[in-house]
């Protein structure tokens, strides 16, 4: 099948044509045309409704506001594979959608109800025994952190382990060595991609560069990656963990996560980040966490977090020294994967304690009224407000690396991301969660702007579905960023064909 398929490559007539004939049936939906098409590559790599490989598939996501119904599940093993697919997709001009680790809780960005679903499970390459890793996007980022926990280093990735490798670092990446080494698809020195011809190629500094420039930042509009060459850094034991406090901290909290934020720059080594969690209707009650990492082993507690010790009302501190996969959890402690609906909206600012404490403030009554409002109707959740802090460091370290996409560059000094969400067990209501998460941020949002602090930038990995993040990395950027697409892609197959993703 290898050769049949190697030849249908590098063939330059049509797959399906030669091959099943059924391009032109009249009334056979285009997606099922792929899926039978997909079948003839190898054994096991298309699933249909009802097998436990679609079964599992279909929920393989962080939001249960994701699940769908593709019109069959297309695990490609290689690159090949997928070079195959894309020019399948092409051919038959199929709808299809690319779900990596699954995390991105925007319906639709990874999954499509009769589409074609590719999902990147069986592309796990893991090396690390080189200079670079070499990592396939099946990975999650557990799945690298025991790898290079092996060879004592680490790679710039997810701070939850069970996060995908592919759609983390396409949409810049935040780990907790960015004050360091800057966004993680900062330190990917080589992406192998195939872009919508169905070619398999290198982006790197001198092959593609407008491509690997692009792929920092653009997501999925750029082609399919099938294997990231990522830097790899020496580190032994870190030192981190969880200090949780009662609920009624939270506004020394703040006061500290300030004079905390200013000290990264000089202390590279260190990051945090800061959840608020009211979880009452669930019955895990109400607590504020502050997740510490310092990129060394520590005798003591590190000192450029003391100002966190020293807050009452702590109620569990689990900060000591330990590898680097033991630091970064697996799950996310109480909510677990695909049982609950998500919906988040972030926002984006220069560094200021005026407007982190008067946020929290909107968030808590933003909370309040939306109880108040659905009463007893209300169905079980979590609501959740994370503070994360940026360096300037960070943002300034893709200019030694060849730049990124996102039109950051650190001279507006350090900017603070905080991120809202709307946890809820039934997957109904997902509007009307959005709809309130929508107003409390657009509340915060102007809130900045009156201070002369909001900064109009979208992390696209913590982006709502009517974000525009593209737009907001700058209007060179954005035209940059089209222009390499209608290069690479003049027909539209990662905008077109391709369902889900933000609008580029
Ligand atoms: C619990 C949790 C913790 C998180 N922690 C962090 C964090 O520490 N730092 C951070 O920066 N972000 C974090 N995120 C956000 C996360 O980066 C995004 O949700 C990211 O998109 C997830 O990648 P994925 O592969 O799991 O998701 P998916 O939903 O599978 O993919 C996201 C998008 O990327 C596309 N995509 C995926 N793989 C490929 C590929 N190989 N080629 C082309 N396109 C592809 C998909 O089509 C989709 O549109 C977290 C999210 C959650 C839910």
């Amino acid at each position: 099948m290898q050769t049949a398929l190697t030849h249908g490559l590098a063939a330059s007539g049509s797959i399906l044509g030669n091959g099943l004939g059924l391009a032109g049936a009249p009334g056979f939906p285009r997606a099922d045309i792929c899926c039978l098409a997909l079948k003839g590559i190898s054994t096991g790599v298309v699933s249909f409704s009802n097998s436990p490989v679609y079964n599992n598939e279909t929920h393989n996501y962080f939001s249960a506001a994701n699940v769908v119904q593709p019109a069959c599940v297309f695990s490609p093993e290689t690159a090949e594979h997928v070079a195959y697919a894309v020019r399948i997709f092409n051919e038959a001009n199929c709808s299809f959608s690319v779900r990596g680790g699954g995390h991105l809780p925007v319906p639709g960005s990874n999954g499509k109800n009769g589409a074609v679903l590719l999902v990147t499970s069986k592309l796990k390459t893991l090396d690390v025994r080189g200079k670079t890793a070499r990592i396939g996007p099946g990975n999650t980022w557990t799945e690298v952190y025991r790898e290079t926990d092996k060879v004592r280093k680490v790679i710039l990735g997810g701070r939850i382990g069970t996060v995908g490798v592919g759609g983390l670092v396409l949409g810049g990446g935040i780990s907790f060595q960015g004050p360091e080494h800057g966004f993680s698809c900062d330190t990917v020195v080589n992406f192998q991609v195939v872009t919508a011809d169905g070619q398999i190629r290198n982006a790197n500094t001198t092959s593609n560069p407008d491509l690997f420039w692009a792929l920092k930042g653009g997501s999925n509009r750029f082609g399919i990656v099938t294997a990231f060459d990522m830097k790899m850094y020496p580190l032994s034991k870190v030192t981190g963990g969880t200090i949780t406090y009662q609920y009624s901290s939270l506004p020394s909290v703040l006061g500290q996560v300030d004079i905390v934020h200013r000290r990264l720059e000089s202390n590279p080594k260190a990051s945090f980040f800061v959840n608020v969690m009211d979880a009452g209707d669930l019955g895990v009650g109400q607590f504020v966490e502050v997740v510490l990492y310092y990129g060394k082993p520590s005798t003591g507690f590190p000192a450029v977090f003391r100002p966190f010790l020293d807050i009452p009302g702590i109620i569990a501190n689990t900060v000591s020294t330990k590898s680097y996969s033991e630091l970064v959890p697996n799950g996310r402690e109480g909510l677990p994967l695909g049982v609950f609906s998500h919906t988040w909206r972030s926002l984006t600012y220069e560094r200021s304690a005026v407007v982190n404490r008067k946020i929290a403030g909107i968030f808590q009554e933003e909370v309040r009224k939306f109880r108040e409002d659905r009463g007893s109707g209300l169905q079980p959740g979590a609501f959740t407000f994370a503070y994360e802090p940026y360096a300037a460091s960070m943002l300034a370290a893709s200019q030694k690396t060849g730049g990124n996409a996102l039109g950051l560059d650190g001279r507006g000094g350090p900017l603070m991301l905080v991120l809202l969400t709307y946890s809820w067990i039934n997957q109904t209501e997902f509007a009307s969660r959005a709809a309130a998460v929508k107003t409390s941020v657009e509340r915060m949002k102007r809130f900045a702007l009156a201070e002369n602090k909001h900064v109009d930038f979208v992390y696209l990995n913590a982006a709502a579905p009517d974000q525009d993040p593209f737009r907001s990395y700058g209007q060179a950027n954005y035209r940059r960023l089209r222009d390499i697409r209608k290069m690479y892609d003049p027909k539209g197959v990662f905008s077109v064909l391709q369902a889900g993703g933000f609008h580029l």
